[in-house]
Order: C-alpha cells, then sequence, then structure tokens
C-alpha cells in the first residue's frame, strides 16, 4: 500500500501519458473486432488475471457481439533473478471446465512474461477447444522467457507504467489512461 500527504504528491508520480484514453478506447474497439472476426459467432470464454486487466476486460467484453463468458483467475508467482521459470501458484482459479471452451487471455501487460507463460501452460493442460492470448501492452525489451501474445495491441519501451488497471502499490488502477510511472518525484 501507498500514502499520500497530497494531491500534489500524487499527482507528481504521474510522469507522462504515454496512451492517452481515446487511444485505449480505439485499441479496445479493435480488439473486440478482432475478437468478433476470428470466432465469427461461435461462443468464447474470456479470461483475466486480476487484478491488473479488470478495465480491458470490462471494456472488452461490452464491445464483443459473439455470445461470451467471462472468468477471473489470480495467480501467485514465485520467481527470483536466477530462476526465470517454475513456480506460479494459481490462488483462485476459475470454474469452468477448458475442456468445453474456446479460451481467449485477455492480458494488462506482458513483461518478462514468466507469469503468463506458467499460466498458459497450465491452462492449456486442460485441453480447452483452441486458445489465444490478447494483451494491451507488450514490452518486448524485457522479456526473460519466450513468450509471444497472439495479438498486441501497444508495444512499449521499458518503462514501469501506471494506468487503465495497472497500479503501482494498489493506487492508479483508475486512471483511464496508461502513465509513466515517476520513480523520482
Ligand atoms: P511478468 O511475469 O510478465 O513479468 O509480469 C506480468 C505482471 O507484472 C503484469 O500482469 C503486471 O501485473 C505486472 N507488471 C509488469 N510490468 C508492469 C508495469 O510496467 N506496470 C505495472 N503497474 N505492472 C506491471
Amino acid at each position: 500500500m501507498m500514502h499520500f500527504d497530497s494531491i500534489d504528491a500524487y499527482k507528481g508520480k504521474i510522469k507522462k501519458i504515454l496512451i492517452t484514453e481515446e487511444e485505449i478506447q480505439s485499441a479496445v474497439k479493435k480488439t473486440a473486432e478482432i475478437i468478433d472476426s476470428l470466432y465469427d459467432g461461435t461462443p468464447i470464454l474470456l479470461v483475466s488475471i486480476l487484478k491488473g486487466a479488470f478495465i480491458y476486460m470490462a471494456d472488452v467484453c461490452k464491445n464483443v457481439t459473439v455470445p461470451c463468458e467471462v472468468a477471473f483467475m489470480t495467480a501467485q508467482s514465485y520467481f527470483n533473478d536466477t530462476v526465470s521459470s517454475g513456480k506460479v501458484e494459481i490462488t483462485m482459479d476459475i470454474k469452468q471446465n477448458l475442456a468445453d471452451y474456446h479460451v481467449v487471455i485477455l492480458e494488462d501487460i506482458v513483461d518478462t512474461g514468466r507469469t503468463l507463460s506458467e499460466v498458459v501452460k497450465i491452462l492449456k493442460g486442460r485441453n480447452p477447444k483452441s486458445f489465444r492470448v490478447i494483451t494491451l501492452l507488450d514490452k518486448p525489451a524485457r522479456r526473460v522467457v519466450d513468450f509471444k501474445a497472439d495479438v498486441s495491441l501497444f508495444t512499449i519501451p521499458d518503462y514501469f507504467v501506471i494506468g487503465y488497471g495497472l497500479d503501482c502499490g494498489e493506487h492508479f488502477r483508475n486512471l483511464p489512461y496508461v502513465a509513466e510511472y515517476n520513480t523520482e518525484a
């Protein structure tokens, strides 16, 4: 958790807007169009890993026209600097039997790729009818495992970003845009 002594201290953490609200909303429409055209009327299951992707999930699912269910999970990862893969525990699982579904993961950001690649392994092991990963943001410069989303909407540099679901100390998730976090202020 984080504590701010003043609104100026809070605002001082928002360094620069990288992706505006308008740009995000057009990426949301584009995401839904891609899903509609890929699945062409076939029912799907949209899955997000909480909390970062909750706003993207909410916005995209409102714009999708194929029949869809939504499901959320939480995952805890235990990585350190020397071990780049291995331990991810699903702390809240989805209830659906994936063998019955075409699954689309909606992710907020792929950074090192470690968490998502492990979660993908686990979910694919449940034999879904098909499986795709769509990410709003991608930071390829930070990747430590070989992981590529099927669709990525924005490629961003190696900045720590906040907003549109992404937090720092649980703050800033509610910003309607994506901004660079100010580590100095
Ligand atoms: P990965 O396993 O790919 O390194 O970690 C992905 C998770 O780390 C994301 O789902 C997100 O929660 C968090 N993360 C990675 N990069 C950023 C960032 O720039 N800003 C924020 N707020 N979270 C990030």
